[in-house]
């Protein structure tokens, strides 16, 4: 089963949940894909570094 949770808000490519395995991520309440979660991520670590 495959079901669309909703855009990544970074590349606004269609998040899914595949089999109950959801194939993104929720940061700070908005939807990234896992590509773009892990970009994100990277970013927060650095932003809070400074
Ligand atoms: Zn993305």
């Amino acid at each position: 089963m495959r079901e669309i949770i909703g855009k990544c808000q970074a590349c606004h490519k269609d998040v899914f949940c595949e089999n109950g395995f959801f194939e993104g991520e929720q940061l700070d309440g908005k939807l990234y894909c896992v590509i773009c979660a892990e970009k994100a991520l990277e970013g927060y670590t650095s932003e809070k570094n400074e």
